[in-house]
């Protein structure tokens, strides 16, 4: 069987895209290597959105959540009821490997041959970290994805970056009982972290509960210390473990792999019609996160959730 869309990846805008194209009756199948929303499924268990659930739904369908902003467990409930509501088409733990386009295109998973006129990408950023770049980032002592706080108590940790993630992870953790100490490249944390979560922070390294070197670059890492390059000064800081939370990146090999350039503009931002959401690629188009490159933090659930009917709108005019 040909497809009229075949969309890679069941995150919400690979979701959002299944459903406009089932309401313009246009068959299509999406493939998730993982499960179901698999990247919200892999973020930290206790995390908060920070989205109200209203700028979370697809296609208007109500999200309720007793606090204005849904965590984790209440994202996956939603997504997973939305999905099942729609009898969506997908097939689970079927990572696509290649995408080749003659008059229409083949897609090679790691199970199986589809065929599709159209092809929607909607791969996202979370499964390959921004790496530091420097020696023994690959040592076990370092990781790059924070779960939950428990396997940290009484420990001696390092959280390295400014935004979001590192300041939940540092935060938590401390209340579990680590001894805390932050590492932040620049001078502040970013102005995106949570406004309800900047003075909790702020105050935890005034009175010295969380300790935090700001200004400072990881310099190199080993099976038991981190040495940071602080205010000109080398400070080597003794730890159990270090939670490297520096990022995530869209899997630009694939992109590439299957055709789309990449622009030369610091962000490798991929190449795509604004309007539309086709990228040079024709046929192929991009959807959700994965369209900023490197720049991971300009598209939100709430504002990609529009490329849906972009796309849709774009194919159904063809
Ligand atoms: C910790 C965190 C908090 C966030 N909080 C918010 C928030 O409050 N509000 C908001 O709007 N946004 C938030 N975001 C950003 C963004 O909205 C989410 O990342 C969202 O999940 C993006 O949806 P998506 O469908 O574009 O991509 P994803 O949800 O990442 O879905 C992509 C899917 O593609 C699959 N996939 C990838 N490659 C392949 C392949 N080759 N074959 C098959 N499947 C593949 C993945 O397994 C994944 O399931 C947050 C992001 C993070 C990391």
């Amino acid at each position: 069987m040909k497809y009229d869309i075949i969309i890679v990846g069941g995150g919400p805008i690979g979701i959002a895209c299944f459903i406009e194209a089932k309401k313009n009756n246009l068959s299509a199948l999406i493939l998730e290597k993982g499960t179901i929303t698999n990247s919200i499924y892999n973020y930290p268990l206790d995390m908060t959105f920070f989205s109200t659930s209203e700028k979370l739904t697809i296609n208007d369908i109500p999200f309720n959540c007793i606090a204005p902003k849904p965590g984790r467990k209440e994202a996956l409930e939603y997504y997973r009821n939305v999905a099942n509501y729609y009898d969506i088409n997908i097939n689970l733990y079927e990572e696509v490997l290649t995408i080749d386009k003659s008059d229409y295109f083949t897609v090679t998973t790691s199970k199986n041959t589809y065929f599709s006129d159209n092809i929607i990408l909607a791969t996202g950023f979370y499964d390959i970290p921004h790496l530091l770049g420097v020696e023994g980032e690959n040592l076990p002592i370092v990781s790059h994805y924070y779960k939950e706080a428990h396997p940290y108590a009484f420990q001696n940790i390092v959280v390295i970056g400014a935004n979001n993630s590192a300041v939940d992870a540092a935060l938590e953790c401390y209340r579990k009982g680590a001894n805390v100490t932050l590492i932040v490249r620049g001078s502040e944390f970013t102005s995106r972290l949570k406004y309800w979560v900047k003075p909790d922070i702020e105050n935890r390294i005034k009175e010295g509960a969380i300790k935090a070197y700001f200004n400072s670059t990881v310099e190199k890492i080993s099976h038991t210390s981190i040495t940071v390059q602080s205010n000109h000064e080398t400070i080597t800081i003794e730890t159990d473990h270090i939670l490297a939370m520096t990022g995530y990146e869209p899997n630009f090999n694939f992109l590439e792999r299957a055709g789309v350039l990449l622009q030369d503009d610091g962000y490798k931002t991929p190449f795509y019609n604004p309007e539309t959401m086709e990228t040079n690629v024709k046929d192929l188009y991009l959807a959700g996160v994965v369209s900023g490159g490197l720049q991971t933090n300009i598209w939100f659930i709430e504002n990609s959730r529009v490329h849906a009917s972009q796309i849709i709108n774009h194919i159904q005019s063809k």
